[in-house]
């Protein structure tokens, strides 16, 4: 199966840079200025036949496996700009291990209303399907091209009928995924709006008071993993044992994604099964997360912190708990502006900085409503309401709130204590 991981890479990178380089070459534009286009999944195909023919240790492989590997690419390409990842880009070795296998059964198509579909000649269209044999309740085989059958531990009652499957290596373990759209999930019949605070110390905050914590390493599991890199930066150029304890750590972080996202495929159910709408503050993760580098000629501040920040933020999963409930009930996710929705209060409408007396503590300065930070933060998000985009000149019931600027409503920020960094 490495060997299949060893083909599917190698077949795609070269499609990258196939394309990579049709696109930076001044030769491939016509006279007429216009740009020959970089090969497609029908030509590469014969270009992968002709690759195979010539090159031993490819015609050695599956041509299954690599023809689905330039599927994957021409997929991954025609999705740049709705996926999310951008330009499909360099897979390495011991980073981005996996194939995908195409099933071996032919199984009769139909069309969505049950009839037969039928190409043009009028002949039945045959679609692909895996074979899938249940061992028992918890294991089940799969065929993959010249390894025979492959056990795997099944994860859900019912059997996939999938197409295809994807194979993966990731942290010394292989994983195994069908590729099945499930149906979304049903609305509950109350119709519940729910609005959700995403924050660090509390992952993500319910408008009704519920506080879901992701789960992350425990203390212990810490010192593990710190003990592991210390042995391996102690251990001489080069040596296994390096090699080691670096493997050592590395399996115990995994741990921490997997726990993750699992958290975030439970929530996100729970989510899409109790609530009618869900609303979600809108955070550009990619902008909060940036360094604070800067460059060399202008060095950034409290980089040390600010990339100790990004790596909690990172570990909260705010984006996959999202994505993920976006895809497991679609069209019942909703963003809300994020600007003041920890500063306004949920009871009165009243924006004010001083209203947020701790991380944890609101008290409203204009009609004393207290509650817990991020529940008061839901709240607003729960009925939509970000806030103003500076503090009001009128009064309200309660006072003026000075009009200047962004002085008075701005998220609390960190006095500096202790030893000054500058
Ligand atoms: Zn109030």
């Amino acid at each position: 199966m490495l060997e299949h991981c060893a083909h599917a890479r190698y077949v795609w990178n070269l499609a990258v840079e196939q394309h990579a380089h049709r696109r930076k070459d001044k030769a491939h534009y016509r006279p007429d200025g216009r740009q020959y286009g970089a090969p497609g999944f029908a030509e590469q195909c014969h270009q992968l036949t002709e690759a195979r023919r010539e090159n031993a240790w490819l015609g050695a492989g599956n041509a299954d496996v690599q023809q689905q590997a330039l599927k994957d690419f021409a997929k991954a390409k025609n999705a740049k700009f709705t996926s999310g990842f951008g330009e499909p880009t360099w897979r390495r070795k011991y980073r981005h291990e996996g194939f995908r296998v195409i099933g071996t059964d032919r199984v009769p198509e139909f069309e969505s209303d049950g009839s037969p579909k039928l190409n043009a000649k009028g002949k039945q269209v045959m679609g692909r399907s895996v074979v899938i044999h249940k061992l028992n309740r918890r294991w089940a085989q799969v065929k993959v091209p010249g390894c025979g059958w492959v056990r795997f531990r099944l994860t859900r009652t019912e059997l996939p009928d999938a197409k295809t499957f994807r194979i993966t290596f990731r942290n010394n373990q292989w994983h195994i995924a069908f590729a099945v759209i499930p149906d979304p999930i049903a609305a509950p019949a109350t119709g519940e709006v729910i609005g959700i605070d995403r924050g660090v110390t509390i992952t993500a905050a319910l408008s009704d008071g519920r506080k879901l914590n992701c789960p992350q390493l425990t203390t212990k599991e810490r010192a593990r993993i710190r003990k592991h890199q210390r042995r391996a930066a102690r251990a001489p150029k080069g040596s296994e044992h390096k090699t080691a304890e670096y493997a050592k750590a590395a399996r115990l972080k995994a741990r921490e994604t997997n726990r993750r996202k699992d958290w975030c495929e439970k929530t996100s159910t729970m989510l899409a099964r109790t609530c009618g709408l869900v609303r979600f503050e809108k955070l550009n993760i990619k902008n909060m997360t940036a360094s604070a580098k800067g460059t060399v000629e202008q060095p950034g501040r409290q980089v040390r912190q600010k990339a100790g920040l990004n790596r909690a933020i990172l570990a909260q999963g705010w984006g996959l708990l999202r994505q993920r409930t976006e895809h497991k009930a679609p069209g019942r996710v909703e963003d809300v502006p994020a600007p003041y929705t920890s500063l306004r209060c949920s009871a009165c409408g009243w924006i004010e900085k001083n209203s947020r007396k701790s991380q944890a503590e609101f008290v409203c300065v204009s009609c004393g409503f207290t509650c817990n930070a991020d529940t008061n933060a839901s709240r607003n998000v729960a009925v939509g309401q970000g806030g103003i985009p500076r503090p009001r000149r009128q009064a309200g019931t309660g006072g003026v709130t000075a009009a200047t600027g962004r002085s008075s409503a701005r998220e609390p920020q960190p006095t500096p204590v202790g030893i000054p960094l500058v």
